[in-house]
């Protein structure tokens, strides 16, 4: 099966890919009590992969309940992996490498999916926070940065991972503002961002526009694509 490669942004850092074999992979999916999220957990029906960057409500709300609806792969750090199976009833069987979860450098494939664990300086209540390198079948590569601030190996995640798409957090307060994102677009270098985790709350940033004027005049190689929540971009 062909399919096209699909970016939805489903509020906040939820954000469900459609890869180019089909497979449907979530990212921070967070549903109940997710203002900005349009959908209901029983619209998702079909899910392979779920990847948490970081064990806070806002990330991991709804992943244990997704994989449990959908059978999907969980992709998560020991920890947070453990409190996933005993708090929360996490099969084993659904957890990668065989209920070990993963960490920062290592590299996963699930279902064709190649899943690369990367740094991100943020909090966590269980593990510690991370983003997401994760290439699809037909070699399309997305970087979900997780909450964040900026850090310098970016640049080096960039050039060891060419990447299509970058999910970068642009809301301030608890991850990187519009300058720090649009620092860390000069530094990963993809062909397209989009802007995520603003607008949830009211002491994020509001609107995306400072970010997009950023990237126009810094980058103006990069392609910002400003989603709303429901919405989908189509990879080229
Ligand atoms: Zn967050």
């Amino acid at each position: 099966m062909v399919s096209e490669v699909k970016v939805k942004w489903l509020g906040h850092a939820f954000f469900a890919v459609t890869s180019s074999q089909g497979r449907v992979i979530l990212m921070d999916p967070w549903i109940e009590g997710n203002p900005s999220c349009p959908i209901k957990a029983q619209d998702i029906d079909k899910a392979d992969v779920i990847m948490v960057s970081h064990d806070h409500f806002d990330h991991a709300g709804d992943a244990v309940r997704l994989a449990q609806n959908t059978g999907a792969m969980v992709v998560a750090q020991p920890e947070t992996a453990n409190r996933f199976k005993t708090a929360l009833g996490l099969a084993d069987n659904q957890v990668v490498n065989a209920g070990f979860g993963m960490n920062i450098g290592g590299t996963v494939e699930v279902k064709g999916i190649n899943i690369t664990m990367t740094q991100a300086f943020h909090s966590s209540e269980t593990g510690s926070p991370c983003g997401y390198i994760v290439k699809i079948e037909n070699g399309k590569t997305f970087y979900h940065a997780g909450d964040t601030g900026l850090f310098g190996t970016m640049k080096e995640l960039g050039e060891i991972y060419p990447i299509d798409v970058a999910l970068l957090p642009i809301g301030g307060c608890f991850t990187m503002d519009p300058v720090q994102a649009a620092k860390a677009v000069e530094l990963l270098n993809p062909k397209v961002v989009i802007p995520m985790h603003f607008k949830t709350f009211p002491f994020l940033v509001q609107e995306p526009g400072g970010f997009v004027n950023l990237i126009q005049n810094k980058k103006p190689g990069v392609k910002t694509i400003v989603l709303t929540p429901g919405q989908e971009y189509i990879l080229e």
